[in-house]
């Protein structure tokens, strides 16, 4: 009943007309990046994963400034707000050419790619086609899911619990890398990844909420449930 339910409440957003983009945004360990990526699967928009894009356009540009950029990446800082702008502005034109959706995962992450990438995707495609979704986790139970979590060394959307069944070093279930603790997930480097979350997201989300209705989901339940209510939500929020 659940599923039939939650699939037809994707097939009326998927039915909506004109190109949509979603900034999905919460804490790290709150489960964005699975959201985010089932998102962009069931309304077929591309997963505009951040870091990634951040890590091939580093691979493909070699001046100073872009270079500078993968020491701050490994010390689970943020990249410089003002190169990920350049990096934002150019891939989410050339992605909104060629798609009819957009869904940011672990974007924007400091005030001013929050002011940036707004600004930019209201001139792209209008104020009424963005959607800000807020997944709230409290701390206890973030430090709780990420000394759990297993990464896939093909594809860091590929997020698991360790359990009886999976623990390091076996093969990824989705078929293709190798699962392997995060080193960013370490107590040492998560205490760091929070405080620049408090200290340079919220900021940005706060700004957000002053300028757009934000959708905010309770992220303490199953993948399903935040799924259905993200659902449940994007369609009312569309309907209106
Ligand atoms: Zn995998």
């Amino acid at each position: 009943m659940v599923k039939i339910c939650s699939f037809s409440k994707w097939s009326i957003i998927k039915k909506m007309t004109g190109k949509k983009a979603i900034m999905v945004l919460g804490p790290p360990g709150s489960g964005k990046g699975t959201q985010a990526k089932l998102i962009a699967e069931k309304l077929d928009f591309f997963h505009f994963i951040t870091s990634s894009i951040g890590k091939d356009y580093i691979a493909s540009h070699d001046d100073p400034e872009t270079k500078k950029q993968m020491e701050n990446y490994k010390k689970g800082l943020l990249y410089d707000p003002s190169w990920l702008m350049r990096v934002l502005k150019e891939k989410t034109e050339e992605v909104l050419r060629n798609n009819k959706g957009i869904v940011y995962d672990g974007s924007p992450r400091t005030l001013p790619e929050a002011k940036f990438l707004y600004k930019l995707l209201s001139n792209l495609i209008g104020k009424k086609n963005i959607l800000i979704i807020e997944i709230n986790v409290g701390d206890e139970e973030l430090k709780k899911r990420l000394a759990k979590r297993l990464i896939c060394s093909k594809n860091s959307s590929h997020v698991f619990i360790r359990s009886e069944k999976l623990k390091p070093g076996d093969p990824c279930p989705e078929g293709d890398g190798v699962l392997s603790e995060r080193d960013l997930d370490k107590p040492e480097l998560f205490e760091t990844r929070l405080a620049e979350y408090r200290n340079r997201t919220l900021p940005g989300l706060d700004f957000l909420k002053k300028m757009h209705p934000v959708i905010t989901i309770n992220g303490e339940q199953t993948i399903e449930e935040v799924q259905n209510d993200i659902s449940e939500a994007l369609q009312t929020f569309i309907a209106v």
